[in-house]
């Protein structure tokens, strides 16, 4: 087999949605797997369509998520360069190839003439109006015009494009790796644009020359892109590129949670989940967007995410790390249905990657990523503290969500626990027991023993005063072990908060 060479080709046209993730992935994957070459281009061609920051953002999210291209703008390599607004002459030099070889024609029809041919087709009753081999004829174009007039429009006219001449009568098969033979017949396929009045190629044009002179093995895109791919095939032919052509494969698309069609950008505002790696500040706020990242999750774990959906390994093994993907994924394993987003399957992926993670690892990303929360903590209590939370939460934002009180005053109290349960003698048994606890060494262990001898000797209940410490320190009934809490937290803290919860409860009482 010659060498694997894949390329990821997103357009600059906003930021990089979590299918193009997985596309950019599943591209990655095969590279990896077999020793190939994982290639970034930047497909710039759409000028009207291009959106500043959303390279930087492609860019960013590959590194976010270990996918280091090869080859790419500002990765190197010996094919470039890799956007193609910079490969301008080497289109326009491939288009008149094909016009000298007859394969391609230059038309030169204004927009209201083409919408005039189209609405001609529709009153023939044609529902599917296209400019094609039975339209092209009656049309402003090199078939049509004599070589004077053809000469003088290339000079002149503001409207001069190159059409790829498709002939009616073959049927044109794409050998797809996921979906096995797709057949088209030609005569429903229009005469594509090739090259646009602005001088820029089309995709169409751009992204088959770019493959073959890239030597791309493999053309890995999402399934929007496999009625298209009958016109790529028709130019492989055109340039006698056949032998050489790459093979296909059409990923599945990923539908919205209930299945019921493609999940969509405006999908994350509206069902509260991301659906794009990395936070997107777009002009407005309908425009912006949060990322994976920045919703808490790991990129492991979204990647891992990512690999399942469209994919799986046809066994129960669920967690992958990385190196196990790129061993096990497989082309052939892809399924052809669309793939269900399913965002609380995203979040056990990453409560699994969090619970096996090491406390050094998790305070350390905590750190990188949330420096105003936790950039100023001692990493030996940010250790203690994600061993005390990392079986509680699914993502990383959830450490402060849940465990907040372990850096600011609490923000509320559970109080309907402390209605119906506080009273005078509990409140005078709390006041006795802190001077007990704080005079122990405040290790775990101490304080328990402590809480017990005094349970013990005043024949009271543990729930005559757990709850209330609980609550006295943190807010709430739910959190990590009350001992290990208080013990993190020191004496100081937990003194001054069991201080003030006594007052607070004994009003909320009074209030009641
Ligand atoms: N530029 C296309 C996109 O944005 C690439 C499709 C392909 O991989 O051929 O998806």
């Amino acid at each position: 087999m010659s060498k694997v060479r894949v390329r990821f080709a997103p357009s600059p046209t906003g930021p990089l949605h979590i299918g193009g993730v997985r596309t950019a992935l599943y591209t990655y994957l095969i590279a990896k797997k077999y020793h190939g070459d994982f290639i970034l281009r930047i497909e710039d061609t759409d000028l009207n369509r291009f959106v500043p920051g959303a390279e930087e953002y492609i860019i960013k999210s590959l590194e976010w998520c270990g996918m280091i291209p090869d080859e790419g703008p500002g990765f190197g390599g010996a094919f470039g360069p890799y956007r193609q607004s910079e490969r301008k002459e080497i289109y326009e030099k491939y288009a008149k190839t094909l016009i000298e070889s007859g394969k391609a024609y230059y038309a030169f029809d204004s927009i209201e003439e083409i919408e005039t041919m189209r609405e001609n087709q529709i009153q023939e009753g044609n529902k599917a109006p296209k400019y094609d081999y039975s339209s092209r004829m009656s049309m402003k174009n090199s078939l049509t015009l004599t070589e004077n007039e053809v000469s003088d429009l290339l000079k002149n006219s503001e409207n001069t494009i190159i059409r790829l001449k498709v002939n009616p009568g073959n049927e044109i098969v794409v050998n797809d790796l996921i979906r096995g033979e797709v057949t088209f017949k030609t005569e429903e396929l229009d005469d594509k644009v090739l090259m646009k009045a602005d001088g820029m190629p089309t995709y169409h044009l751009a992204n088959i020359i770019d493959d073959h002179l890239m030597e791309v093995s493999h053309v890995i895109r999402g399934e929007e892109w496999l009625p298209s791919a009958a016109h790529h095939v028709l130019l492989y032919k055109a340039f006698n590129w056949e032998e050489t052509m790459p093979a296909f494969a059409h990923l599945p698309l990923i539908l919205k949670p209930d299945g019921k069609g493609k999940l969509s950008k405006r999908d994350g505002a509206k069902f509260g989940f991301p659906v794009f790696p990395m936070n997107w500040e777009g002009e407005n706020p309908e425009d912006s967007f949060i990322g994976f990242k920045e919703f808490g999750f790991d990129p492991k774990a979204t990647i891992n995410f990512l690999a399942f959906l469209g994919w799986n390994p046809g066994n129960e093994q669920e967690l992958f790390g990385i190196e196990e993907l790129i061993e096990s994924f497989n082309l052939s394993q892809i399924v052809k249905s669309g793939a269900r987003f399913d965002i609380d399957k995203a979040k056990w992926f990453n409560q699994q990657y969090i619970i096996k993670s090491d406390d050094v690892e998790i305070a350390a990303y905590l750190k990188l990523n949330y420096p105003e929360i936790y950039g100023g903590i001692q990493t030996s209590f940010l250790e203690k503290f994600a061993s005390l939370m990392k079986e509680r939460v699914e993502l990383y934002t959830d450490f402060f969500t849940s465990g907040y009180y372990f850096f600011e005053d609490i923000k509320e109290f559970e109080e309907k626990i402390i209605r119906s349960k506080w009273n005078e003698n509990r409140a005078g048994h709390l006041t006795k027991l802190i001077p007990n606890l704080l005079n122990s060494s405040f290790q775990p262990g101490e304080i328990k023993l402590e809480l017990e001898k005094y349970i013990k000797e005043n024949e009271i209940g543990f729930g005559d005063v757990m709850p209330f410490l609980r609550i006295g320190i943190s807010g709430t009934m739910k959190g990590p072990d009350l001992f290990e809490m208080m013990g993190l937290m020191g004496k100081e803290m937990v003194e001054k908060r069991l201080d003030e919860a006594i007052i607070h409860f004994n009003n909320v009482v009074a209030d009641k």
